[in-house]
C-alpha cells in the first residue's frame, strides 16, 4: 500500500495556506452522552465541506504545466474541485448528468468551474471526464481513491489528536472511505490506541459490505437523507479499501430515523446546521449503538444541503425519499 504518515504532512503544508485549521468546540451534548463529545468543524471550510482539503491537496500536487482537472461530481467534491483549481489558476470541467438539479451546477459554476451537463446517467457524465482525459489532457481528481486525496482529508485526523492527545474515540461519516480511512491512519499512527469508528446509513452502504465480503462489491444506491454518503466505492479501489479495512475498529450503520433526530438534536442543542452526512455520529451514539468511554471527536463535515427539507425537519414533518418516507417526529430533547 503505497501510504505514509510523510505524505499527510506534505498534504498539511500543501493545503495550510488555503484551508483552514477548522474549530474544535464541546458538544452540548456531552452531558447527555456521560462524555465530552467535540465537534470538528468542517462546515467553517471556504466550500462548507472538508472535500476542500483533498482537492487542494491532490491538485496543488500536480507537475508544473499541468492543463486542468475534471471530476464527475456537482456534490462537495465538484466544489471542492473547482475551488482548489481555481486557487492554482488552472481550468476545471465538473461533469454531470442531466438529472442533477440546476442550483448545483450554479454552485460549481460561480466557483469558476466549467459545468458539462452530458447524458442521462452519472455513467455517461464518467465517460464524459475519461474523455476529457484522453482527448484534452486534463487530469481527473477522485472523489476518495487517490493518495493525495486521501492524505488531504487525514489532515483532519492530525488536527484532532493535536488538538486532543487524549481523545479516546474518534466517530467518521463514511462513504467512499477517503476521510475515513486517511483519519484513521493519521491518528492510529499518532497513537495506537484511539478507536477510530466508520459511520454511515444502513441503505447502501458500500464499504461496510465490500469489508465484509473482502473485496469491493457494488451496492443499490437509494435516496437518503445523508446523500453526500451515497454510491459505491469503485470495483478497482486501490487504497481507500484497503484503508478502511486495516484501520477502522468498526462500522456502525444507522437508520434514516435516527439521522432525522440527530439533525434535530444538533440544531436544537448546538444550535448547527448541517447535512444529514454530518451528524451520523451523533445518530449512533444517540441510538445507543456506540458505547463511549472518553473523550470522542466527531467530524461535522458539511453543509450544504437542501434548506427547505431541513426546515421540514426541524417542524417535525415527514421527509419522503423516493418510495420510502421519513415518519416525522417533534424534537424531544
Ligand atoms: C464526501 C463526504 C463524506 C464522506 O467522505 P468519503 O471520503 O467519501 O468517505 C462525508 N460527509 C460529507 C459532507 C461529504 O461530502
Amino acid at each position: 500500500m503505497d501510504f505514509s504518515l510523510a505524505r499527510i504532512l506534505a498534504a498539511r503544508k500543501r493545503i495550510a495556506e488555503i484551508t483552514d485549521r477548522t474549530p474544535l468546540v464541546p458538544s452540548e451534548l456531552s452531558e447527555r452522552f456521560g462524555h465530552e463529545v467535540l465537534l470538528k468543524l468542517e462546515i467553517t471550510q471556504p466550500i462548507g465541506a472538508f472535500k476542500l482539503r483533498g482537492a487542494v491537496s491532490a491538485i496543488f500536487n500536480l507537475p508544473d504545466g499541468v492543463t486542468g482537472v475534471t471530476c464527475c461530481s456537482t456534490g462537495n467534491h465538484g466544489r471542492g474541485v473547482a475551488f482548489a483549481a481555481r486557487e492554482r489558476g488552472i481550468r476545471a470541467v465538473v461533469c454531470m448528468s442531466k438529472l442533477a438539479p440546476e442550483a448545483k451546477f450554479a454552485g460549481v459554476r460561480a466557483l469558476g468551474a466549467e459545468a458539462r451537463i452530458i447524458g442521462e446517467s452519472q455513467d455517461d457524465a464518467q465517460a464524459e471526464a475519461e474523455r476529457l482525459v484522453t482527448e484534452e489532457s486534463l487530469t481527473e481528481i477522485s472523489r476518495f481513491d487517490d493518495p493525495d486525496v486521501i492524505a488531504g482529508q487525514g489532515t483532519i485526523g492530525l488536527e484532532l489528536l493535536q488538538a486532543r492527545p487524549d481523545l479516546h474515540t474518534i466517530l467518521v461519516p463514511l462513504s467512499g472511505g477517503g476521510l475515513a480511512g486517511g483519519v484513521a491512519f493519521a491518528a492510529k499512527r499518532i497513537n495506537p490506541d484511539v478507536r477510530v469508528i466508520g459511520i454511515t446509513m444502513d441503505r447502501g452502504a458500500a464499504m461496510y459490505e465490500s469489508i465484509r465480503a473482502g473485496h469491493p462489491v457494488e451496492v443499490e444506491e437509494v435516496p437518503s437523507l445523508d446523500d453526500s454518503l451515497g454510491g459505491g466505492i469503485g470495483l478497482q479501489n486501490k487504497l481507500s479499501f484497503p484503508l478502511c479495512r486495516d484501520y477502522l475498529d468498526d462500522i456502525v450503520l444507522v437508520s434514516e430515523e435516527e439521522i432525522y433526530r440527530a439533525l434535530q438534536a444538533i440544531y436544537y442543542e448546538d444550535r448547527i446546521v448541517s447535512e444529514g452526512a454530518c451528524v451520523v455520529g451523533i445518530a449512533a451514539v444517540q441510538a445507543g449503538k456506540v458505547k463511549l468511554s472518553g473523550p470522542t471527536a466527531t467530524i461535522i463535515t458539511g453543509r450544504n444541503l437542501d434548506m427547505g427539507i431541513h426546515a421540514d425537519i426541524m417542524a417535525g414533518r415527514d421527509v419522503p425519499l423516493g418510495d420510502y418516507t421519513v415518519k416525522g417526529t417533534p424534537y424531544e430533547p
